[in-house]
């Protein structure tokens, strides 16, 4: 059973009808062509997938495309992070605090003292979080990200966007001017071109939406696998990071989102969402023109409209 009083077919004919009012939005915004290979996505694009807790999936509209996590990814590096450092030596680097800037601003880390980036979901806190990550070489700090998405998402080929990947790297420098300006305040230590590589490579891991689905569901499910019960996410970090995804998870439009979906979610600069409805359902939601503050512009509506009509909001 899903949903006591839906079917998956009814369930279905809710997506679609969400998606139809969402898809016009579609055409207001714009993509992401600071990272060029982004910028040739086609734009009217916007899919849906929603995993339950008992497994089932069920998708509507452009759901076969695959694309890369970008900040989505940014909540499985503070996961591993989290497993490898304690509490305190990881929030000794990075703040929990919203920003009220854009998710690449640079001004912060200057004014506040100390030099800490105010939270994991910015592109300098999560820059800060993949230097704690561990491993005896670059790809082992990489495979460990990657093997944790696999294994949420049950997709043991789940890779990276090569193309995705050497774009962004050529065209990083706001990102190496966060990375360089910390390791100057002593907030990371290390090759600052190697902790660099690591969060754009995690940024690059390609998924599709009922992927994203997937690995939200367990998120939901406290951290627990839907099918084996084996704890993939220790309870204490997927409730912390299911937090930073309600305060900071959609940049500085958190605090609208709030109001408007209620959801605990993050979403990334190639057009997805992750969403999160403890103990109900994953959602993962692809749509890559963006709004002003680098949101899937068609994706926001479509969970506004799904989170009226199935009333998910957790406030
Ligand atoms: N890789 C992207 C960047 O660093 C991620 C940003 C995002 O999705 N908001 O700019």
């Amino acid at each position: 059973m899903i949903f006591p009083e839906k079917t998956p077919h009814e369930i279905k004919a809710d997506l679609e009808e969400a998606l139809l009012r969402a898809q016009p939005y579609t055409q207001q915004g714009h993509l992401a062509d600071y990272i060029p290979v982004l910028g040739k996505s086609d734009p009217s694009m916007l899919g849906i997938s929603v995993t339950f807790l008992d497994g089932t999936t069920v998708s509507a509209g452009d759901t076969q495309v695959p694309f890369t996590m970008q900040s989505v990814s940014k909540i499985f590096s503070l996961i591993v992070a989290l497993q490898d450092r304690s509490f305190d030596y990881v929030f000794s680097r990075v703040g929990m605090e919203p920003t009220g800037d854009p998710f690449n601003s640079i001004v912060k880390l200057e004014t506040i003292k100390p030099h800490r980036p105010l939270n994991p979901m910015i592109n300098a806190g999560a820059i800060a979080v993949s230097s704690l990550v561990s491993g005896s070489t670059a790809d082992e700090r990489f495979e460990r990200i990657l093997d944790l998405l696999r294994r949420m998402s049950g997709r043991p080929d789940i890779q990276l966007n090569q193309a995705v990947y050497q774009s962004e790297l050529d065209t990083a420098d706001r990102n190496r001017a966060l990375a360089y300006f910390m390791r100057d305040s002593g907030i990371i230590e290390g090759d600052v071109e190697e902790i660099l590589d690591l969060y754009v490579r995690h940024c690059a891991i390609e998924l599709c939406s009922a992927d994203l689905s997937r690995i939200a569901a367990i998120l939901s499910n406290d951290g627990f696998d839907l099918f084996t019960g084996e704890q993939i996410v220790p309870l204490p970090i997927a409730r912390i990071v299911k937090t930073f995804m309600v305060t900071c998870g959609m940049y500085n439009a958190s605090g609208e989102y709030a109001i408007s979906v209620g959801v605990p979610s993050k979403s990334g600069v190639s057009g997805g969402i992750m969403a999160t409805v403890p103990h109900k359902m994953g959602i993962g939601v692809f749509g890559p023109s963006l709004d002003e503050k680098g949101n899937s512009i068609g994706g926001v509506k479509l969970l506004e409209e799904l989170s009226a009509r199935w009333n998910l909001s957790i406030f």
